[in-house]
């Protein structure tokens, strides 16, 4: 009879049946003289196998077997994640080949990790994962630990603009699980010099619905959240609160003011960055593990000397540069790897392409991070100063 015939319950009474303890027992008894073959795709192989088999995806059995196993005597077991493809394959081998030392590991793979045995395992990634990152987890530093690390963070992004652009993108592609953004504006045709998550075709829309867009068409192991508004008092701590790390390119200060003082009372780091002109300067905050925004600027500058973007020009790259030096920053902090930079002010200048770095402390008199600064109680929570009073214009 053609075995193509029979179905899978009469072939199983044809094949020697293996529990997954039998199996294993057997398989450690042989001390390597067995061939244990893999009966799945290369995809299933990476997630899980288990220890010293061979992989023979079902349609290479026939031609692989003269091979793999030379003797007809020899001693074969078979699996796969269920135990049907690779009892297919045994009564093949069998019927057909003349192996008549053949079993099957009923329940396939499936079964013997439900019965707790021991499996080859890639830990938390899927094989298009592996695949994807596999310049990452190939970095002794970072493996896939580091990985697993990003694909499980959320990063929240203070602006889809000329930082968040270049930022997002690179969050994105390096596989942060969850990317926040916040931002109320729509794109203009003067952002597309320099914000390169949005295109010419998206003017008008909204710039988190264009970043998002862009962001899923990179990576869809990316979770996209829209905040289609703007920071304020009533909403930072809500907004804030379920993220690990905050990225600030907010273009105005009263919000970077209040991004501080919301992070530092919900102990949340914030990579900050700023560009004007042809400079361009990034710190990493890391409440009370150094300083805060705060302890580095304790009075706004007055708002002739901060200029918007819009207003006083920029060089389309400095966004790409200190944007993709703050994603190194989140990434570092995520994955646990390097040295962020905090208390540490670095600065950049295009023209002559220069980096600075200058020292900053804590400010032992710091209304917020300060050993003196005073718990707000909780009915004050997400109440904050007027900040509009800094930088009236
Ligand atoms: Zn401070």
């Amino acid at each position: 009879m053609e075995s193509g015939t029979l179905s899978l319950e009469e072939i199983q009474k044809r094949i020697e049946q293996l529990s997954p303890e039998q199996a294993l027992e057997e398989i450690k008894a042989a001390n390597g003289d067995l061939v244990l073959l893999d009966i799945r795709e290369p995809h299933e192989h990476a997630e899980a196998h288990l220890e010293g088999d061979v992989l023979v995806p079902p349609v290479e059995v026939a031609e692989r077997i003269d091979e793999l196993a030379p003797d007809t005597s020899q001693r074969l077991i078979l699996y796969c994640r269920s135990g049907a493809r690779s009892a297919r394959a045994a009564n093949l081998l069998q019927e057909q080949f003349g192996y008549d030392n053949v079993a099957n590991v009923e329940g396939g793979i499936l079964a013997w990790q439900e019965a707790g045995l021991p499996v080859d395992e890639a830990e938390g990634l899927t094989s298009e994962q592996r695949e994807r990152y596999s310049r990452h987890t190939m970095l002794p530093e970072f493996g896939v630990e580091g990985q697993v690390k990003l694909l499980n963070s959320k990063v929240l992004l203070l602006g889809a603009g000329g930082l968040g652009s270049p930022t997002a993108l690179y969050l994105a592609a390096a596989g942060v699980g969850t990317l926040g953004l916040v931002d109320d504006d729509v794109v203009d045709e003067s952002n597309l010099q320099r914000q390169v998550i949005h295109t010419t075709d998206r003017v008008g829309e909204p710039k988190t619905e264009s970043a998002r867009k862009s962001i899923e068409a990179l990576n869809p192991d990316v979770e996209v959240i829209e905040h289609r508004t703007r920071l304020s008092a009533e909403n930072v701590l809500e907004i804030i609160k379920d993220y690990d790390v905050i990225v600030d390119g907010a273009d105005n200060f009263p919000t970077r003011y209040l991004l501080n003082d919301a992070s530092v009372r919900l102990r949340k780091p914030v990579v900050s960055a700023s560009i004007l002109a042809f400079d361009g300067q990034i710190s990493t905050f890391v409440p009370f593990e150094g300083p805060c925004y705060r302890c580095l600027y304790p009075t706004p500058p007055p708002a002739e000397l901060a200029p918007s973007c819009g207003e006083a020009g920029v060089l389309g790259v400095m966004a790409g540069v200190l944007g993709l030096l703050q994603a190194n920053e989140v990434i570092k902090l995520v994955a646990g790897i390097g040295e962020p930079l905090i208390g540490r002010l670095l600065l950049y200048d295009s023209l002559g392409t220069r980096f600075t770095e200058l020292k900053v402390r804590r400010d032992p008199n710091c209304p917020v991070c300060g050993p003196n600064a005073e718990e707000i109680p909780q009915s004050e929570m997400g109440k904050f100063p007027d900040y509009e009073a800094f930088c009236a214009r």
